[in-house]
């Protein structure tokens, strides 16, 4: 803890820790020290842990890096953080991030964009951006983020480290705040495949107070990381994808690597057709803003955070908190899916986009029942400079996320790790996705290529 407490002191200019709880993640140290000794510790005894700032940790702030929720207290802890402490894990502070995780670059935090250590002057991709810096930077041994369309992935990508995304419905939700709730599942960051399957562990499985979350029993992804075994995989990969001409040509370079070394180790690796692969990120776009716009309802200026200071009635008092509390990514999400869900366009763009949602998840568990897994590059650039996207360009940031919310859209589980660098020494991430459930695969997988 006193390492990680220096770094971070040492690192103020990278802006990833919105608070740090010096004292108290001490205290608790000294507390595993002593189970340690006694030999009563947690699985996770020692592990430090870093928390994006949407995840409920009681009687600590919580805010979603959002000017609304300023002061806002959380009087309960999310479920991921109850079985992080029974295990004896650390949590260290809680991280910046784009606001109510809408972003890919973390520009859109109320406290300032983070900085990538591996290039300053660089973003650390987003949302879960600091959160990746940290683990990346040495500042925590692993944090926990959230991914709706990418925001594990992505800033595991652009720092180096590995992001793990579940299945939708592995982890309880309870306890994160909403930012699209058919989309959004709890990731880890971590620096190798075996630290993010041992928190997958402890923090997965059933709960009482979230209906969504599947009751499969939870495997020890950790023991079957380490199992040697030597399985030939059939892999697929989506032609247009990895041959795109928007596509970086190191990190193509980087992928058909990985492609040919997969085939000279004796796995079967294959392009493969996706039809809908036009369709992913409208149908993303569309949905995420429609549940954005109705989750975000709730901040109101009456029971969270902030409000207004010059409200004259109730409905002045609504706008106003509304209007100085969130921020523009946070206000054009709420405009984009009040209008997609509005009386006139409701049918022609929410229902049919959750239509083509359902071909495209059928479509991928199919292609994934004939193959084990899906691979391809978690990004389509490297990590790109601070303030290169505006509100007259945001559009090109959203195509970013092709490579990602294809998981989410689908709610499979899948893991972006390092796989080299580009030619100016920024990382590249590769991803593997599997069907539904198949984390261990996928994770022996994972730590096979790594
Ligand atoms: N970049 C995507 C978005 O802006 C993903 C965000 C996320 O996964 N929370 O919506």
């Amino acid at each position: 803890v006193k390492d990680y407490l220096k770094n971070i002191e040492d690192n103020k200019h990278l802006n990833v820790f919105l608070e740090v709880y010096a004292d108290e993640a001490l205290k608790r140290a000294e507390e595993v020290d002593t189970r340690i000794a006694e030999g009563n510790a947690g699985k996770l005894a020692g592990m430090v842990v870093g928390i994006k700032d949407v995840i409920a940790h009681q009687g600590h702030g919580l805010q979603a890096s959002s000017k609304i929720l300023d002061g806002f207290v959380s009087q309960f802890s999310a479920t991921v953080i109850e079985r992080l402490l029974d295990e004896d894990a650390i949590i260290i502070g809680r991280q910046s991030c784009d606001e109510f995780a809408m972003g890919s670059s973390n520009e859109n935090s109320a406290f300032g964009p983070v900085l990538n250590n591996v290039d300053n002057s660089r973003v650390p991709g987003g949302s879960s951006g600091a959160s990746a810096v940290a683990v990346s930077a040495d500042l925590c041994l692993v944090s926990l983020g959230s991914d709706t369309g990418g925001s594990v992935r992505q800033p595991a990508a652009f720092t180096g480290v590995v992001g793990l995304k579940p299945t939708y419905s592995r982890i309880s939700r309870w306890g994160l705040i909403a930012y699209a709730s058919s989309f959004d599942t709890i990731g880890v960051l971590a620096k190798n495949v075996e630290d993010a399957a041992i928190t997958l562990e402890v923090i997965a499985g059933a709960d009482e107070h979230d209906a969504t979350v599947s009751d499969k029993p939870v495997p020890q992804y950790s023991a079957s990381v380490k199992s040697s075994e030597d399985r030939k995989y059939r892999i697929g990969y989506i032609r247009e994808t990895v041959e795109s001409e928007h596509l970086n040509e190191d990190i193509k370079a980087n992928t058909f690597e990985k492609i040919a070394s997969l085939k000279a180790a004796g796995h079967d690796v294959e392009p493969v057709d996706f039809p809908l692969l036009d369709y992913l990120l409208p149908t993303y776009y569309i949905l995420t803003t429609a549940e954005a716009s109705t989750n975000l309802s709730r901040f109101d200026g009456v029971r969270y955070g902030t409000r207004s200071e010059n409200t004259e009635d109730i409905e002045s008092m609504y706008k106003l908190t509304r209007s100085e509390g969130f921020g523009e990514e946070v206000k054009r999400r709420i405009m984009l899916g009040t209008f997609v869900l509005s009386a006139s366009y409701y049918d022609a763009y929410f229902t049919k986009a959750q239509k083509v949602r359902r071909l495209i998840k059928e479509a991928s568990e199919k292609l994934l029942s004939n193959h084990d897994f899906l691979l391809m590059p978690t990004t389509a650039s490297t990590a790109f400079e601070i303030g290169k996207y505006n509100e007259n360009n945001i559009l090109e940031m959203y195509l970013g996320d092709l490579y990602t919310v294809h998981a989410n859209l689908a709610g499979l589980p899948a893991i972006s790790i390092p796989n080299g660098e580009d030619s100016q020494g920024l990382p590249i991430g590769l991803q593997v996705m599997a069907n539904r459930f198949e984390e261990e695969k996928m994770l022996t997988f994972a730590d096979y290529l790594a």
